[in-house]
């Protein structure tokens, strides 16, 4: 098998494969229909000394406007299967929405918190992504990975999920592609299932704005000093030790701020939002602004959720910025 084989095709524009529309170009770029052709784009970079970057929806990426190097692989392997008691054997690029559809039309509760989140089950899993308290972590049992070439079963700590967090996020990750999961989940009535699916997408459409954006930029803060010492904070949150990025952007002045096309949420100021074709740089630099500003305010360094993705090794910070003049 080489690239030609595989359907690869050289410098293909991220910018339409990601939710923040922006961003440079991948290096190589593929499909993969199934979970076989994911697996063999994997063995394929490992084999040629390629990184191999599976993309689900592009909702929680930021490509470098340098591009990114390596093989990008479009995740379309989307199958679900019942496997019986709620256990179900699961295609990485499917979406996390369908996951939970597909179960609640059986009457398989647990998923209930997905309900909005856009992305694939792979993304999910990068990220350990959830709503609500809950992640994906609490029903993977196992995952099929292609591991430095290797193409094998693993239980689900393999991935070492943490709070918005797994193996695949640290610096320097291991070279893993997700091919499957198999997860577990509880019976549960279907209308106790839809009712809560329905009260956490209404929560949802008052926060989310309409424009591009990967969701939250940043992670919430877990802090209990910090927390407390916040007059404003909600009791709840102060009781859980939480504090939002939102919270922290917002009290710095930042809500509605633009620079060069990026503007942080004037709703919900811990969405990032490219509103006018901005470049990745613009929408990182206006991020790292929120950042300072929030250390300088609060002492916290504030942690990206949204995954800086390929080559940002010319990356200069610069802190703050001279903001548009709109601000
Ligand atoms: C409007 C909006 C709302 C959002 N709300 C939430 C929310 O409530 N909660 C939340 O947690 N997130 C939220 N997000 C963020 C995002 O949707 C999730 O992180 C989602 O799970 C990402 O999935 P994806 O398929 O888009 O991943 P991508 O962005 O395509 O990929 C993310 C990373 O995962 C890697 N990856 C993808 N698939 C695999 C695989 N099979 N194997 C190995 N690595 C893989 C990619 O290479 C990349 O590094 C939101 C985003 C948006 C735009």
């Amino acid at each position: 098998m080489t690239l030609a084989q595989l359907g690869a095709r050289s410098q293909v524009s991220l910018r339409t494969y990601t939710t923040l529309k922006a961003g440079g170009k991948a290096e190589w770029f593929a499909v993969a229909r199934n979970v076989d052709e994911l697996a063999q784009a994997a063995v394929l970079a490992h084999q040629e000394g390629l990184r191999c970057h599976p993309l689900g929806w592009g909702s929680n990426l930021l490509p470098s406007d340098h591009g990114v190097p390596g093989l990008c692989v479009a995740n379309h392997a989307r199958n679900i299967e019942f496997t019986g008691d709620g256990g179900l054997l699961v295609d990485t690029g499917a979406a996390y929405q369908d996951l939970f559809l597909a179960a609640t039309q059986r009457g398989w509760g647990g998923l209930e918190y997905a309900v909005g989140i856009p992305g694939t089950v792979g993304g999910a899993l990068v990220s350990n992504a959830g709503a609500y308290r809950s992640n994906i972590s609490e029903i993977v049992t196992e995952v099929e990975v292609v591991h430095d070439g290797e193409r094998r079963w693993e239980p689900a700590s393999f991935l070492e999920f943490r709070y918005r967090d797994s193996i695949l996020r640290r610096p320097n990750p291991p070279a893993i592609t997700v091919l499957r999961i198999r997860c577990q989940l509880k019976a549960r009535p279907a209308l106790d299932i839809y009712n809560d699916a329905r009260e956490y997408q209404r929560q949802r459409i008052g926060k989310q704005p309409p424009m591009a954006s990967a969701g939250s930029f940043f992670k919430n803060v877990e802090d209990k000093a910090l927390a407390e010492s916040l007059e404003t904070l909600p009791a709840g949150l102060k009781a859980a030790g939480v504090v939002p990025a939102g919270y922290l952007i917002e009290h710095v002045g930042l809500k509605g701020a633009r620079y060069q096309g990026a503007m942080l949420g004037a709703r919900h100021a811990n969405f990032l939002l490219n509103v006018g074709k901005a470049s990745a740089s613009s929408l990182r630099r206006l991020a790292e602004h929120a950042q300072a500003l929030v250390h300088e305010r609060f002492g916290v360094m504030l942690e990206p959720e949204v995954l800086y993705f390929g080559d940002w090794s010319h990356w200069e910070p610069m802190g703050r910025l001279n903001l548009d003049a709109a601000n």
